[in-house]
């Protein structure tokens, strides 16, 4: 059967750029795919890549897919393209209709029963004390910081008053995103465990990826000696890592992001072999990798399932979370 493949490729402005270790982040930049069979089937897809996280970069995806001709093949993505693994997988799964990627409810912004199974993102720094508030009014019961930005005496100091401040059943995600020494990393177990000794202050569920990809090892030591969980993410971009950190031993928390993960078969494979306990996560993606993403993580969830880390709604200057597949391709 010959399948057509065709690409749009879209960009979308963050309401307010994101800083991330490789700098600030203005454009998300990815690629639409449809795929539209003889008979006129249409299956639809997204190609979200983030080349810093481990991905393909956007232009390695374009130029694959624009190579394809019409008698394109589902196998031939390569693993070097997990982002387009991913796009190409899940436009293939609607196509045939496998429902693999779909049927997922799309979560309406600020619906505050969706957003208690999210995770509410906080900003770096002293800021977060004052939209703690703001997230849980919107539902949040899961609120995610990022650490080693600011001096690490202060941040320690501003977590103290926040898990002061916020009632006990909520629960912290501390993302180091690979930032911290030894040293730093076990000064912040330390508090961590400290914080979670106490039964009148908020817990903390994780300290995600205290240390570079590199040093599994160490980390793998450290969740040996502090109660509190570490949770692996820039060292498990694909499931090809995925795959690797457990062939090595490491049974604690891994974040995933499946939009470039790779494979979602070979995703929920190793999900349904295993059962890892894993958190999934965006890679703000549009609507379309979304649905596809939250799809996923309903297959691969083990329970009771932590919040998913998708609260990126709201985060960039259109109205695109409201459309459908068709419809954004049509705009673009
Ligand atoms: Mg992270």
């Amino acid at each position: 059967m010959e399948i057509e493949l065709a690409v749009r490729p879209y960009q979308r402005r963050f309401v307010k750029p994101l800083h991330t270790a490789h700098g600030l982040w203005t454009w998300r930049e990815g690629l639409l795919v449809r795929l539209r069979d003889s008979r006129e089937r249409v299956g639809y897809g997204e190609i979200a890549p983030i080349p810093w996280f481990g991905s393909e970069a956007l232009e390695e995806a374009l130029s694959f897919c624009n190579a394809q001709d019409k008698k394109w093949q589902a196998e031939t993505v390569p693993d070097g393209l997990p982002a387009t693994q991913f796009g190409v997988g899940c436009a293939l799964a609607e196509l045939v209709k496998e429902d693999f990627c779909a049927g997922y409810e799309p979560v309406i912004p600020g619906d505050s029963f969706a957003n208690a199974n999210i995770c509410g993102l906080l900003p770096a720094g002293e800021t977060a004390l004052d939209l703690a508030s703001q997230r849980l009014a919107q539902g949040h019961r899961t609120l995610k910081w990022k650490i080693g930005v600011h001096a690490i005496t202060d941040e320690i100091r501003w977590l103290e008053r926040l898990t002061e401040k916020l009632p006990s059943h909520i629960q912290l995600r501390l993302d180091a995103n690979g930032g911290l020494s030894i040293d730093q990393a076990e000064q912040w177990l330390a508090t961590c465990d400290r914080i979670n000794a106490d039964p009148q202050m908020a817990a903390i569920e994780h300290l995600e990826q205290p240390l570079p990809p590199d040093r599994l090892g160490a980390m793998q030591e450290m969740s040996k000696r502090y109660r509190t969980a570490i949770a692996l993410d820039e060292s498990v971009a694909t499931v090809a890592q995925l795959e690797q950190c457990w062939a090595q031993g490491w049974r604690g928390v891994m974040v995933v992001k499946p939009a470039i993960a790779g494979s979602p078969q070979r995703l929920q494979a190793f999900c349904h072999t295993h059962r890892p306990r894993l958190v999934f996560s965006s890679a703000f993606e549009t609507g379309v990798g979304r649905r596809a993403a939250l799809a996923v993580a309903s297959r691969c969830a083990t329970t009771p399932a932590p919040a998913l880390g998708f609260g990126t709604q709201g985060w960039f200057a259109d109205d695109w979370d409201t459309l459908t597949a068709a419809e954004l391709w049509n705009r673009l």
